[in-house]
């Protein structure tokens, strides 16, 4: 194979940041990483992948955190042979101090490719192109320094959370301490994959949702709140002297007609339809804010096609306070995964076995009764059946 790659080469061209540029930094260090190109143009020639499918890697005690790479035609591209993933589990709400990540990267370029991807889309620091030989120098090296794997295969993926409290000020409830919480709590489930497929828990601060859970997560808490939002009439005033078109930004928008423009203020006249969407506050941040009685609504069953389509979330617990040791949600999901161990099929995510079981029969298994908070559309649901 020669060395020129004029594919790739193209994806260095325009005003925005490149990878390639990057990949040919670290060339210069790494081998591996000059390969890798090669292996792309490679690609890019035969409009197909030149790696093959995964394969069981690993470091001592521990079933996930590794995922398997080999190139399919070692002989051309002997320094990506083996060209393993590590998922190192980040800090809750990835905060780090720039020692931590000079601690990542050093030890990263010692043993690896040097090529990172900070974040890969579970929320894992993601370390690309490990030798087999290097996977279990670095897993020491990492955990010396406080850095554990992260899931990966048929295990609970790391727990994630929004940046929340830390520097939000939307957050109805402390994702930090939560996820902090659970990803020790479940050690045992993140490491040694004992379950039919993968499972992920999230947890968003409030209903803007950063971390995606509604779309992604098995498992949800989404911060919300169980009184009315607070408005601030000065505030409110400010953004009608700065010439802000309330009505047609803010109160024209609202999905269900809740909240009113009544005489220069803004008032949540019908408070029972506020559905929490968010809107009225992103836009009038300074003037209007989540409530004081704030908790979160767990929610269940999300994830991206692999058997069937992509699913949203499901209400399960349309609300509850979120405080430690979080016993009560903890003991939720554990009942739940202990439902899904016992009657999911390999590769069935949750989503899937309570559409092929039906939503009654999980309820039921669950101790959780149905309430109306559970149906977006009484009657044109298919979980539910009303009586
Ligand atoms: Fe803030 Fe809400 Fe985003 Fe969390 S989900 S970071 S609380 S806006
Ligand atoms: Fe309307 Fe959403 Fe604001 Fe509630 S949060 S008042 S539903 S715009």
């Amino acid at each position: 194979m020669e060395d020129k790659t004029p594919m790739v080469d193209e994806l260095e061209k325009g005003p925005w940041p490149s990878y390639v540029k990057e990949l040919k930094r670290a060339a210069k260090k790494h081998d591996s990483v000059k390969d890798l190109i090669k292996v792309q143009e490679r690609s890019f020639q035969r409009k197909m992948t030149q790696w093959k499918h995964g394969g069981i890697v690993g470091v001592k005690g521990y079933g996930g955190g590794v995922i398997g790479r080999y190139v399919q035609n070692p002989e051309e591209f002997p320094n990506v042979a083996a060209f393993h993933t590590m998922r190192v589990n980040h800090p809750s709400g990835w905060f780090y101090d720039t020692k931590a990540l000079r601690t990542i990267c050093d030890i990263w370029d010692k043993h690896g490719s040097g090529m990172t991807n900070f974040h890969g889309s579970t929320g894992d620091i993601i370390l690309l192109g490990c030798t087999t030989e290097e996977l279990q120098p670095t897993f020491d090296e990492l955990s010396e320094h406080g850095f554990d794997l992260g899931g990966s295969g048929s295990d609970l993926r790391s727990p994630t959370a929004c940046v929340g409290p830390g520097r939000c000020e939307w957050a109805c409830f402390d994702t930090l301490g939560l996820i902090y919480d659970i990803t020790k709590t479940y050690q045992m489930e993140l490491h040694r994959p004992p379950y039919p497929y993968k499972t992920k828990i999230k947890a968003s601060g409030c209903p803007n949702d950063c971390v995606a859970a509604i779309a992604r997560s098995d498992f949800s808490l989404i911060g919300t709140w169980r009184d009315n939002l607070r408005i601030d009439q000065n505030a409110v005033k400010e953004y009608a002297d700065k010439k802000f078109d309330i009505q047609r930004l803010v109160v024209a928008k609202c999905p269900t007609e809740a909240i009113e423009l009544v005489k220069g203020k803004l008032e949540l006249t019908h408070p029972e339809d506020c559905v929490r969407c968010m809107h009225c506050i992103n836009l009038m941040p300074k003037a209007i804010r989540p409530g004081v009685d704030t908790g979160a609504t767990i929610l269940v069953g999300a994830k991206a096609p692999i058997i069937h389509g992509a699913v949203l979330s499901t209400v399960l617990i349309p609300f509850i306070k979120v405080q430690p040791p979080y016993t009560e949600i903890k003991q939720l999901w554990e009942k739940i995964m202990e439902w899904w161990d016992e009657n999911g099929k390999t590769r069935e995510r949750l989503a899937e076995l309570i559409d092929r079981m039906g939503m009654p029969a999980f309820l039921k298994a669950i101790d959780v009764e149905p309430c109306p908070q559970m149906v977006n559309t009484p009657r044109a649901n298919p979980y539910f059946f009303w009586g």
